[in-house]
């Protein structure tokens, strides 16, 4: 090393960049001297809020059908080289964290994202890496062989090799605002750029009743239908926003499509199977509850079946009376009923924001990175996690990016040091 020019420096103390830096250390041991930039009073403050302060970490399911990227063979090819199984292996054998898995879903056996996160900065903290806090990195300049990065307060760093790990756009509050990556103008083309836009995230609704069922969960199979077309589907629990919307990780998975379809002019509607079965068999259940509890009202006697106030709203838009005796409701409509169960068709316009997406799209495109994640072979300056045009679903498998992207990068500086 050279003065105080450090070997690496990391832009962004998040997911990723602590990882990158643990990483580095693995591969190459004490011999270089990383320092880490972060633009908030400490690291890791995203990676606090995951998987509801559980941090799902990874997927035993990781393939490459779970993202979406402009280059799905280079993130196939980044995928298989730091696997699930590599991520596990890592968390437990060196940074010391027991992980347990939930199905195919990877979580701390302590079920604390502060485990991980702890565990990530302490373990670069013992090694002598430096994570300095409060600096925000706002430009990025080499000449000859040195990288320089100067921070907003005015602090100037250099280094032989950069890694930006500023992330994307979504949760700003948490300091990753999406402006990160362009500290490195100049070292990419604009057309290398996808601007980063909401990626699962709550969708909105102007259906007013929705307002009446906010903070309801409820069990659903979901359908993006557009023009009479079934477009994206997916299965698990729906929440009713306080805004009269729909989140919950099924909403959050189909998100992106419905936005893109919104985006273009259509007109998209989410369908509910609100009792994730077919409509013969819900036929059969309201036929024998109307039968037993013949006494009842309508939304009475269907209460069990699903919460009372869904029910209620969907027979207000059946004009049913709920308050109606459920004896007098004829088969006829008892068929509708059963269908506007399993295909409640609910209007979306849009998103709730970048503010509450948990990712982001867009960023660098894979396509013009190498396979170890360098804007060339010869600069030196490379790209992980958020920053690169690359979002998963909902189930660990954005942070499975984040490790891996992370550790390609790693393996690929520990090649050239
Ligand atoms: C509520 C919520 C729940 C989530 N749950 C899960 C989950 O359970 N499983 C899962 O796989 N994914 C989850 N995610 C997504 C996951 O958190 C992100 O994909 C992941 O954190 C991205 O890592 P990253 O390092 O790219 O970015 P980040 O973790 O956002 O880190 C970027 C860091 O860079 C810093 N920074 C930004 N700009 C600068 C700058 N100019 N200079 C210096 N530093 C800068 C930021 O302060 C930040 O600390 C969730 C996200 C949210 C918001």
């Amino acid at each position: 090393m050279e003065g105080n020019v450090s070997d690496v420096l990391i832009i962004g103390g998040g997911a990723s960049g602590l990882f990158a830096a643990a990483r580095l250390i693995k591969e190459c041991g004490r011999r270089l001297d990383i320092k880490i930039l972060e633009a908030g009073s400490k690291p890791g403050r995203k990676l606090l809020l995951t998987g509801s302060g559980r941090c799902n970490l990874s997927n035993q399911n990781c393939t490459v059908s779970k993202y979406n990227t402009d280059d799905p063979d280079k993130l196939e090819h980044i995928l298989g080289s730091f696997s699930p199984a590599d991520s596990v292996d890592f968390f437990e054998n060196d940074l010391g964290v027991r992980i347990v898995s939930k199905g195919e879903l990877y979580y701390p056996a302590t079920y604390r994202a502060a485990t991980v996160t702890d565990s990530l900065r302490l373990y670069v903290e013992d090694s002598g890496c430096e994570i300095r806090s409060d600096s925000r990195v706002i430009k990025i300049t080499r000449s000859e062989d040195l990288f320089t990065a100067e921070t907003e307060s005015g602090d100037v760093f250099t280094s032989r090799f950069v890694i930006l790990a500023t992330g994307g756009a979504s949760y700003p509050a948490t300091g990753s605002d999406g402006k990160g990556i362009h500290s490195v103008d100049g070292f990419v083309l604009d057309d290398a750029i996808v601007s980063f836009a909401p990626a699962l995230v709550p969708l909105t609704s102007d259906k007013k009743a929705l307002r009446d069922l906010a903070g309801i969960r409820c069990s659903c199979s979901t359908k993006v239908i557009s023009e009479g077309i079934t477009e994206d589907e997916s299965e698990g629990e729906v929440l009713f926003t306080k805004e009269g919307g729909l989140s919950g990780i099924c909403i959050l998975d189909i998100s992106s499509t419905a936005l893109k379809l919104i985006d273009s002019g259509k007109t998209v509607s989410v369908q509910l199977n609100l009792m994730t079965a077919d409509t013969d068999e819900v036929i059969n259940m309201l036929a024998v509850r109307r039968h037993i509890f013949s006494v009842r009202s309508c939304s009475d006697a269907f209460a069990g079946m699903l919460d009372k106030r869904i029910l209620e709203v969907l027979m207000n838009d059946m004009r049913i009376d709920p308050q109606s005796s459920v004896a007098d409701l004829k088969d006829g409509r008892l068929i509708q009923l059963a269908n506007a169960l399993c295909a409640w068709d609910i209007p979306v316009t849009g998103c709730e924001g970048i503010d509450n997406a948990q990712v982001s799209s867009g960023g660098i495109k894979l396509s013009a990175l190498t396979d170890g994640l360098a804007v060339n072979e010869n600069t030196g300056l490379y790209f992980i996690g958020e920053t690169c045009n690359v979002n998963g679903i909902c189930g660990g498998f954005n942070l499975q990016w984040a490790w891996a992207s992370a550790a390609t990068a790693a393996r690929d500086i520990a090649k050239h040091v």
